[in-house]
């Protein structure tokens, strides 16, 4: 099988994927499992509350599909060739083009097709579309690691990668794990903004900016928020722009991810007299449009002291 999983995997490379690799779908091991339920006991998973759902099939991927035998780890680079004006209020790197879940979706189901013509098979595709442990799964399938900012860091070519996986009936080798890990770099704990990264356990998300600025939901957030957001009104890249791993990133060559020149120049005055049909027609295709226009204004005044 491993003649088949190599023409996968130059598939996928063909795709415009960064990285390829593969894992025998299996339950999650006990010391990841462990980690991972003691971060929702601890309710660090704060307002992410998907986390908590599907325990069963997060741990266990072979219940997305029957007869799983391989999960295929995908990753996509969204690096930005062009970033925002300084004085704009920034953005995400990762909310800068269309949404992620249609670009990727449309490479995993590429890849599928592609490898149902190659074996009588199933295939299931994920791209944040099931309770899988995406960034642990993609670490078995030996693509990166998840660093100490919780996010997976492909060694030499950072963390600004999306993620996707197909799990599939077919039986393919597994990769070699990767075994690498932060060391004694502290970096992005040292430097996050809301001190979410401290305690040595796990992401706490009440304490992270980017939950907050993307998954709150409450009309009003919370006072703190604006005192270390700076310019932030959509996410935070701080933990990623520390990583050394990150000096290295080299730009996408996906277009759809490219920044539009609405959003490279946008202005805390736009924002604020922003109309539902102007909101629609910038964000129409980006992941900013499910926080709606309400929200992102929210976010604005949160941060207008830092403007
Ligand atoms: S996204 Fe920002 S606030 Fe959240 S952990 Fe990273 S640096 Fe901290
Ligand atoms: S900044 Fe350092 S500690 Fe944080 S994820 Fe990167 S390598 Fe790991």
């Amino acid at each position: 099988m491993s003649d088949l999983k190599e023409l996968i995997r130059a598939e996928a490379l063909r795709l415009g994927f960064d990285a390829c690799g593969f894992a025998r779908a299996e339950v999650v091991d006990a010391e990841a499992q462990l980690w991972y339920d003691s971060w929702i006991a601890t309710g660090r998973n704060h307002c992410m509350d998907y986390a908590s759902r599907y325990s069963d099939v997060r741990s266990d991927p072979r219940l997305l599909l029957h007869g799983a035998r391989t999960v295929i780890s995908l990753a996509l680079g969204y690096f930005p060739a062009v970033l925002q004006d300084r004085d704009s209020p920034q953005f995400s790197f990762y909310a800068y083009g269309r949404d992620y879940h249609e670009v990727l979706r449309e490479r995993l189901k590429a890849l599928a097709a592609f490898i149902t013509g190659l074996n009588e098979c199933g295939c299931r595709i994920c791209v944040d579309t099931a309770p899988i442990r995406e960034k642990y799964w993609a670490q078995r399938a030996g693509i990166g690691f998840v660093g100490r900012n919780n996010l997976l860091i492909l060694p030499g070519r950072g963390s600004f990668f999306f993620l996707g996986e197909i799990v599939t009936s077919l039986p393919l080798d597994p990769d070699e794990p990767c075994r690498l890990t932060c060391g004694n770099c502290r970096r992005c704990e040292i430097f996050c903004p809301g001190k979410a990264l401290s305690g040595g356990v796990a992401l706490d998300a009440a304490r992270c900016l980017s939950c907050q600025l993307i998954e709150n939901r409450s009309e009003a957030l919370p006072e703190w928020v604006g005192k270390c957001a700076g310019k932030r009104v959509y996410g935070c890249d701080v933990c990623q722009r520390w990583c050394p791993h990150n000096a290295l990133a080299t730009p996408s060559l996906v277009e759809h991810f490219a920044i539009s020149p609405e959003l490279q120049h946008i202005t805390a005055q736009a924002i604020a007299k922003m109309t539902d049909e102007q909101f629609r027609k910038i964000f129409r295709h980006s992941a900013v449009r499910r926080l709606k226009l309400a929200g992102l204004q929210r976010n604005l005044r949160a941060i207008s002291q830092n403007l």
